[in-house]
């Protein structure tokens, strides 16, 4: 069971009380109206599904209810941080070009 740091209570907790939301840091277009079907299409269904670390949207739904971001390696769960919405990671995510499959190929 991992145990998750809720940087808006302070403590860590149980992940039963978390749920995952997706990806994190995708700006809303900014005017809506003026994207193309697919920009838009793009911007509601399509995320990355990228190996090694990712920034993640998270909420404390059994907990305080606050969503907020979290920096995550998607191959081994390791939550490497937690930060609020507004602030910036301390981890870079992983570049595709960095990760390579299990014959060592680039993927
Ligand atoms: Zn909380």
């Amino acid at each position: 069971m991992l145990h998750i740091f809720c940087p808006h209570c302070g403590e860590l907790r149980s992940e039963e009380e978390f749920h995952p939301s997706g990806q994190a840091h995708i700006p809303r277009p900014l005017d809506p109206a003026a994207c193309t079907d697919a920009e838009w299409g793009d911007y509601m269904f399509f995320r990355d599904n990228s190996r090694g670390q990712h920034h993640e949207l998270w909420i404390h739904a059994a907990g305080c209810r606050q969503y907020f971001n979290a920096t995550r390696n998607t191959m081994t769960y390791e939550i490497l941080e937690t930060y609020p919405i507004g602030t910036q990671p301390q981890f870079s995510e992983t570049p595709a070009s960095a990760i390579k499959n299990t014959q060592g190929d680039q993927v």
